[in-house]
């Protein structure tokens, strides 16, 4: 039993490790253990919970992708601590972190632990009305704002919510890029009925980050059937973008004529109370005393992104509970100087010189269209490596290598993936590369 889970642990942790650079690995998962193997749940411990905040945060999507990898769609893990942090005793139950084949919404992401404040009023109470009458309130609801505004959260606020209260209902949330894959491989292998299905039958549709659809009419026909097909049967579709509709016409001319009853609300940057507020709630769930001080200190610095917010605050954290020193503004400042400052930083740029350095071709040449064998091989490498070592999504790689389509990024990973296994030769010089990157 416990052998089978630590051998299933290390199986997943080895494709996770091939993803990521060492350092990042070594922080986050070389102390972490299988423990049990049950009903098809793995439990895994880490030394503390502010492990599996940051994990779940980070790695979310490639922590899905190794257990699938690994376990095929069966598998789902359940992340324990150690170790309670904090001053008082309490009881902390472990936390199921996948959940393959359901709702695929975060736990964690609730109206109790989401901060209101001047700047998301009205997409907070928008959201709730929506949770509160699903199908009923505002149809579709469409979210936007910045990169780690609260969006995701809020949109996953109003699913949670309906799954407890209202059982019988069909939630289903997905990123617009998911959509995308999905519907691209429905059209090759003619199986649009099973997209269909899948999408047609939820009483909820969450969409995450439409803006991937920008640009795709062909796509975006097709989803907007989808959200035609609900909206006609009164079922509640919510839409996030993290560009205001008006930017896309097509997108606003039909949320705005076909979509009568919908609602466009978008969040803004935090405020410094409402920062404040946000650091005492997280530090309050991880039964953490905060000085004030250095609430402060984060919150005046760190400005127009929660999740970085909450990354210096775990940051912070992990490393006094690991060294036994006690969260105080110095600790703070040595954090945010290691988050922000000038620390060896993995952009794409450096991975696209690492790739030329070892192929021997200019930037031009992989960003163009020219396509021979040796040129393609290495154009292909850089798009997995950026994929793999940034997590940047398909559009975006796709738009860096001069606006390729995103199903030839897709492509090129597939293609690197089973070259990486096949062949030992290539195996050894991507992996020359990606230790070069890794400095
Ligand atoms: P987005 O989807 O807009 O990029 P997320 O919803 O992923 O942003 O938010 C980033 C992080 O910040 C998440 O961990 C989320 O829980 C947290 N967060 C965002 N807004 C709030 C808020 N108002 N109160 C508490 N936490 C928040
Ligand atoms: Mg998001």
């Amino acid at each position: 039993m416990g052998n089978s889970a630590k051998s299933t642990w290390k199986n997943i942790l080895g494709v996770i490790q091939e993803r990521i650079n060492s350092q990042s690995f070594n922080t986050w998962f070389s102390s972490s253990q299988g423990v049990e193997l049950k009903d098809d749940v793995l439990l895994v411990e880490f030394p503390n919970s502010f492990f599996i905040d940051w994990i779940e945060e980070h790695y979310y999507s490639i922590l899905e992708e190794a257990v699938e990898q690994v376990n095929g769609n069966k598998l789902r893990l359940a992340f324990k601590a150690v170790k309670q942090q904090g001053d008082r005793p309490r009881k902390k139950k472990k936390r199921l972190i996948l959940s393959h084949n359901e709702t695929k919404l975060q736990e964690r992401y609730t109206f109790e632990s989401f901060v209101v404040g001047g700047n998301n009023e009205f997409a907070h109470a928008a959201a709730l009305a929506v949770a509160e009458a699903p199908g009923e309130a505002y149809n579709p609801l469409f979210l936007y704002g910045g990169v780690g505004l609260g969006k995701t959260h809020l949109m996953q606020a109003i699913g949670n919510f309906v799954h407890r209260q209202y059982k019988h209902l069909n939630v289903l949330y997905t990123q617009a890029e998911n959509i995308m894959t999905e519907l691209i491989e429905a059209i090759q292998k003619n199986q649009q009925m099973a997209y269909k299905r899948k999408y047609r039958t939820k009483d909820i549709l969450l969409i995450d980050d439409i803006q991937f659809l920008y640009g795709k009419e062909r796509l975006q026909e097709e989803v907007f059937h989808t959200f035609n097909y609900l909206y006609v049967q009164g079922k509640q579709v919510i839409i996030t973008s993290d560009r205001p509709p008006r930017e896309i016409l097509t997108l606003e001319e039909r949320l705005t004529s076909r979509f009568q009853g919908g609602l466009v609300v978008d969040l803004q940057p935090p405020d410094l109370e409402t920062r404040i507020a946000i650091l005492r709630k997280k530090a309050e769930a991880e039964n953490v005393a905060l000085p004030s001080k250095v609430s402060y200190y984060i919150a005046s610095r760190v400005k127009s992104n929660i999740r970085e917010l909450e990354g210096c605050l775990i940051r912070l954290l992990a490393l006094s509970s690991l060294s036994g020193q006690s969260v105080t503004e110095q600790l703070a400042e040595e954090v945010l100087k290691d988050l922000l400052g000038s620390t060896h930083r993995i952009t794409k740029q450096m991975i696209l010189k690492n790739v030329i350095d070892e192929f021997g071709f200019s930037e031009a040449e992989l960003k163009g269209k020219k396509r021979t064998q040796k040129l393609a091989l290495a154009r292909q490498t850089s798009m997995y490596l950026i994929r793999t070592m940034l997590n940047l999504s398909l559009a975006e790689i796709g738009t860096f290598f001069g606006g390729k389509d995103h199903s030839t990024v897709i492509h090129a990973i597939g293609k690197i993936e089973n070259l990486r296994k096949s062949d030992v030769e290539y195996y050894q010089q991507i992996q020359r590369i990606t230790n070069r990157i890794n400095g």
